[in-house]
This record gives structure tokens, sequence and C-alpha cells, in this order.
């Protein structure tokens, strides 16, 4: 008979482990399904296993390497008694309790694992342009956040592509440090809201090329530049920038949960009060649940939060006085 865990933990970034410390530390004996080493962001450790250096995360003045604070995360965890496997979770039953969760063949008849309570943390990916080297370079020339990174750029020509929100406020923010910004968008309009395509009309350090994609990455140790193709006249040509930053928008990585967690238009899990989904005993944090703020620092508080919300539901619904 398989054992039933006060808590599972879905997801090994900063919300995920975070929610392991807390809820180890709560005596709870967490386990935590850390997914397994891909080339992508929904990897163990999450989107900062894809990052060089952290500057922002509170108590490392000198900055610290984005893979080093994820392993220090999981040591903490491990420590206070975290069970962590490196699997890949396929199936998710809430429809009975305890919850029952499935790894490997989604289609074997008996569950892997059986939660009273589960916390959602598998984060969100940036989407990217598939382009060869774009992957290798991240961290070095190559970024998805210009709120982790813009301030490597100070004094260099850099480029941002996409025509959303994001693109055209990461180019704006990006001016702050950078000389200049090229914005690529594909097509001959900004889907970004008005008044952000407006002030970045404005800002004279902001040069709009329209109508073009990113054709080739180049560089092998940092980026040394791209060519741009004009998306209507096919023409190639070369900019010398020594930063890119990809911004075509997110995916959160809420497939497993299609029809078990309420989602928001964006695929998002929607959360409220606190970290709670739609689903009594099952909890959400981090960038699985957040568009907005997609920070390390956030995602480390709302898995603090989540692993105090799992702790109480449990007092409340299970302990043998509730
Ligand atoms: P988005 O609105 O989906 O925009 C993605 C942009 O990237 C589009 O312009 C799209 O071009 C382009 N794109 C997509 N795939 C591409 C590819 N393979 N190559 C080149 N370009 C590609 O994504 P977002 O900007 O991340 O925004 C997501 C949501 O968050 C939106 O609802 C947005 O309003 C919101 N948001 C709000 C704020 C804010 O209010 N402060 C800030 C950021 C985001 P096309 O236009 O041709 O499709």
């Amino acid at each position: 008979m398989t054992d039933i865990h006060n808590v599972v933990i879905i997801g090994s970034g900063p919300a995920g482990l975070t929610a392991a410390i807390y809820t180890a530390r709560a005596n709870l004996e967490p386990l935590l399904i850390e997914g397994e080493p891909s080339s992508t962001s929904d990897q163990p450790g999450g989107q900062l296993m894809l990052t060089t250096e952290v500057e922002n995360y509170p108590g490392f003045p000198e900055g610290v390497m984005g893979p080093d604070l994820m392993l220090n995360f999981k040591a903490q965890a491990v420590r206070f008694g975290t069970e962590v496997k490196q699997d890949k979770v396929t199936k998710l039953d809430t429809s009975q309790r305890p919850f029952r969760i499935w790894v490997g063949d989604p289609e074997a008849p008996e569950p892997t694992y059986l939660a009273h309570s589960v916390i959602v943390s598998t984060g969100a990916r940036s989407l990217m342009l598939n382009l060869p080297k774009e992957h290798d370079l991240i961290g070095h020339g190559v970024s998805t956040c210009a709120t982790c990174d813009g301030f490597f750029f100070r004094g260099h020509t850099i480029a941002v592509v996409g025509g959303g929100d994001s693109a055209v406020e990461e180019a704006t923010f990006l001016t702050k440090f950078a000389d200049s910004v090229t914005l690529i968008h594909r097509r001959g309009e900004l889907r970004a809201s008005k008044i952000m395509q407006d002030r970045a009309f404005a800002n004279e350090k902001i040069t709009m090329l329209w109508d073009s994609e990113v054709a080739e990455i180049r560089g092998d140790t940092k980026l040394e530049g791209i060519s741009v193709r004009n998306t209507k006249t096919d023409e190639l040509s070369d900019l010398a920038v020594s930063g890119l930053f990809v911004a075509i928008g997110h995916r959160p990585n809420t497939d497993l949960f299609k029809g078990i967690l309420d989602l928001d238009e964006n695929g998002y899990i929607i959360t409220g009060p606190g970290t709670a989904t739609n689903v009594d005993g099952v909890f959400a944090c981090g960038d699985v649940q957040d568009h907005t703020y997609r920070q390390a620092i956030t995602a480390a508080g709302s898995g603090c939060m989540a692993a105090i919300d799992a702790e109480r539901w449990l007092e409340a619904n299970l302990s043998p006085h509730a």
C-alpha cells in the first residue's frame, strides 16, 4: 500500500523549494517532485538554472550564480527532511481523497503517490525563438528577463524581440542602462497597449525595426551579433549587438492541470484567497500563478505562503481534533 504524504510539492524552482523548506520545518515530511533534466525551463531548479549571475536576490551582496542559488535552496530543503524525487508528474487526480499523482505512465492503473495536500509550483517558461545558439548563450548576452539582466548592459547596444507589452516595456526599461535599444518586431504594428507604444516611440534611445525577425544569433562563448531578415523582402542585414532580449511571451507549465484547476485566459492558475486554488487542499505558488512579477524573490515568497496555507489546511482538515 502506497504511503499517504501530507504534502506533495510539484516543481522545484524558488517557489517549490521554499514551500519544501517551510513544510519540512513544520514536520510535514514533504515529498518534492522536482521534474526531469531537460533543455527547457521546466527542468529541476526552474528558470534560475538557465541564468548566470543573480544580483538582485537579497542576502547576496556580491551576487550569486543562479544554479548555485538553487542548489543551496535544495540543500536547505533536504536538510530539514524533504524527500526529493527526480521525476516528472504525468497525471494528477483530485476527484478523490487522498489526491492521486502519477509519474511515468499516466495510464498505469495505480498512482505512484498519494497526498493529503498538493502544492503546485511548476513555473512558467519564456517562449524562445528556437534558433541555434540561443539556448547556449542565455546568460552570455541572450536574456529573457530585463529586470534581472538589464544592469549588465550599461553602455551597450542591444536589441529586444517582440511587439507585445512585455517587449515594449522591456525595451523602455532597458534604455536606463543601454546606449541604444533596437526593438525588432515581425510585423509593421505593435500589439502593445497604446500608452506603452507612445512611451517607446518618444524614447530617443529606441529604434524600431519593423517587419523583421532574427535569422541568426552569432557568437560562441558570448553574443557577438545577430542577423535580421526583413519579412517582406527576405533581405538579410547584420546588427552588431552585445545583448538580445527575447520578449515574445511566457507560457505557464499548466497543461497537466487543465480541467482540474481553474486557469485564467493565459493558462495561469487562479489563486486566492492566499495561494488556494479552486480545489480544496491544492495550493499554487510562483510563476505558475503569477504573470506580473516573475522574480525569484516573489516566487520564494509565495512558496512560503503556500506552505503556511497547506499547513493550516492540514491542521484544520486532518488533525484528530479537526
Ligand atoms: P504577447 O502579448 O503574446 O506578445 C508577444 C509578442 O511577441 C507579439 O508581438 C508577437 O508578434 C511576438 N512574437 C510571438 N512569437 C514570436 C516569434 N516566434 N518571433 C517573433 N516574434 C514573436 O506577450 P507579452 O508581451 O509577454 O504579454 C503577455 C500578456 O501580459 C499580455 O496580456 C500583456 O498585455 C500582459 N503584459 C502586461 C504588462 C503591463 O501591463 N505592464 C507588461 C507585460 C505583459 P505578433 O504581434 O505578430 O503576434
